[in-house]
């Protein structure tokens, strides 16, 4: 799949090419401005024949920048929540909130949805006890919405991965893979027993792409 991943966190967009860079042809963006620009077929069709560019391949030919200018592009968007906001038609009064963070991921959502992306997903892993736009998602999480034809979900229910080259001596149990309680050894939770966790985790976008092909 076509995949577009927007997060403005570094080690989310490194989780993304963890959990999806290998199966997928995969763009990553962390900027409001630059998300827009790659959900216009304009955008897309800069950026494929880039990575043709990144490859040494001559990308004119590439079945991607043929197809008809209705086609859908991307197969699947799949979007932060709250980033800082982007520049577009802003002016005078306007300028001064660009850059403030806000929930842009609905918005995102929707254009992506409009593009003809067949599978959409705004994750956050914001608590909800921590800003009301993630709490907005409690009564949403993982229920399957259908815009323009596209699977859309919307949560702040995500599962994370370790982030590769982070690893580090378990926080939980001081590398020993077990924690002692009242005499008795119990495996430690945080680490599975390994002794090894990480410094850095990110959004596990594989299983946040999986939900949203699993359900019907
Ligand atoms: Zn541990």
């Amino acid at each position: 799949m076509n995949i577009l991943v927007i997060d403005d966190n570094e080690r989310h967009l490194k989780a993304a090419e963890q959990t999806l860079g290998g199966e997928h042809a995969l763009t990553t963006c962390s900027s409001h401005d630059e998300a827009y620009n790659l959900l216009s077929k304009r955008g897309y069709e800069k950026e494929l024949l880039r990575r043709a560019e990144e490859h040494e391949i001559d990308g004119t030919n590439w079945p991607g920048l043929n197809k008809n200018e209705t086609d859908p592009f991307w197969d699947a968007v799949l979007c932060d929540l709250l980033m800082p906001a982007g520049k577009m038609a802003q002016g005078g009064e306007g300028l001064r909130h660009v850059g403030k963070v806000m929930p842009v991921g609905w918005a995102l959502a929707l254009e992506a949805a409009k593009s003809g992306a067949k599978f959409v997903a705004v994750a956050t892993d914001m608590n909800h006890h921590h800003h009301p736009t993630s709490a907005m998602l409690d009564n949403l999480n993982y229920h399957q919405f259908q815009i323009d034809g596209a699977k859309a979900i919307f949560t702040n229910c995500i599962s994370t991965v370790g982030i590769n080259g982070t690893e580090r001596e378990c926080s939980g149990c001081s590398g020993a893979g077990s924690i002692k309680r009242d005499d008795e050894k119990y495996k430690c939770w945080r680490c599975d027993g390994t002794g090894t966790d990480f410094a850095e985790y990110g959004k596990d976008w594989g299983k946040i792409l999986e939900a949203l092909i699993d359900k019907k």
